[in-house]
């Protein structure tokens, strides 16, 4: 049996201090992702700092901004009417996440921070970078029917499971901070990374930090947003692909568009280019389909996945056709 300590604290800022007093502490909310990954000898930590008695469950509008806490349930999140009302393609990818159940006890925060579900990385007997950096990558010569197509490294192919990041990252967050050194913002896009050559690192979250809430800035999306997720069943498992969608319409023209992809790289896969691309022009399947096309541009598959090279255009292209005739 591997010993740890548990502590209970009640406010962001002891929370921060004692993650900084230990090396080797973690900080647990839901427990659905920490709990699992100790039981498989992924990761031990000496110590469990619970955070679930901070008072950070808010979900509100504070001038435009939405302000979601880190400890808001993924639940109260999907369900709540300001979230429903104005952001309903971060909803629809809460919802298409995990189960009820999970989803009752899943929070913002660690809803960020969950790792990969790469099958080598679970695997202690297998090689792999991000778990134990230096032993190779299992899964680039070998099954890596659910990985990455952008922005792979030499070191990992694999990609970042959640749905609620995607459509955060659509929705231009930003992510606040606590450390040891006082608070700070960085934009949803910053904070998860590529796999480069720091695998074992998801995110650009510093030593000691503790996130602490999420801020949307309102938009004008709501009519003609879609979550669209191609999973292996119709519930209960990570997406093969699922694209966030969210458009703003003058009759047929597209005065703004927000558009992301996930199951497809190490971070949620933000498609700037092709919003570029769409940006003044006419909603038509013609253009949806250029997009995709830009969008695809450096797409890279692997013995396994060639088939996420079909599938992610096409899921994109049926993304925007949903979201443009959601009213
Ligand atoms: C069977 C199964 C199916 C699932 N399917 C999906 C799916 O389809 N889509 C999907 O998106 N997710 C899915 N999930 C993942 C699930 O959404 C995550 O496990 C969950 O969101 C993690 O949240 P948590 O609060 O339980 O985190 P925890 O397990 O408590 O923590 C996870 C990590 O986050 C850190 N952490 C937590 N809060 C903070 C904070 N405020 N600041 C800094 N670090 C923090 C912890 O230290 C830990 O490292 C699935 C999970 C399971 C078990």
């Amino acid at each position: 049996m591997i010993n740890f300590t548990y502590v209970r604290t009640t406010t962001a800022k002891a929370a921060v201090g004692l993650l900084a007093k230990e090396k080797n502490a973690k900080f647990i909310a839901g427990g659905t992702n920490l709990v699992d990954l100790m039981k498989r000898g992924v990761t031990a930590p000496d110590r469990l700092i619970d955070i679930n008695a901070v008072p950070l469950k808010q979900i509100e509008l504070v001038g435009n901004m939405m302000h979601i806490g880190a400890l808001a349930t993924n639940t109260a999140v999907a369900e709540h009417e300001l979230v429903k009302l104005h952001f309903p393609l971060l909803s629809l990818a809460l919802q298409a996440g995990a189960s009820q159940q999970l989803r009752n006890a899943a929070t913002v925060g660690g809803n960020m921070m969950q790792r990969t579900r790469c099958g080598y990385f679970y695997d202690t007997t297998m090689p792999c970078n991000k778990r134990a950096p230096g032993t190779g990558c299992g899964a680039i010569t070998g099954y890596n029917r659910m990985h990455a197509i952008f922005g792979g490294s030499e070191q990992c192919i694999a990609v970042h499971p959640s749905d609620m990041c995607i459509a955060l990252v659509a929705l231009d967050s930003t992510v606040v901070l606590s450390g040891p050194k006082g608070e700070r913002k960085l934009k949803f896009i910053d904070f998860h990374k590529l796999a480069g050559t720091t695998p074992d690192k998801d995110n650009n979250l510093l030593p000691g930090e503790m996130i602490i809430r999420v801020e949307i800035p309102t938009n004008k999306l709501a009519a003609h947003s879609y979550y669209v997720k191609v999973r292996d069943r119709a519930s209960y498992a990570f997406a093969l692909v699922s694209v966030a969608a969210g458009l703003e319409l003058q009759g047929n023209k597209i005065v703004d568009v927000k558009l992301a992809m996930g199951g497809v790289a190490h971070k949620p896969w933000r498609l700037l280019e092709a919003e570029t691309f769409l940006k003044g022009k006419m909603a038509t399947e013609a253009n949806f389909k250029s997009a995709a096309q830009i969008a695809m541009k450096n797409a890279k598959a692997y013995k396994e996945n060639a088939f996420k090279l079909k599938m992610a255009p096409n899921t994109l292209i049926e993304a925007l056709n949903l979201a443009k005739s959601k009213a």
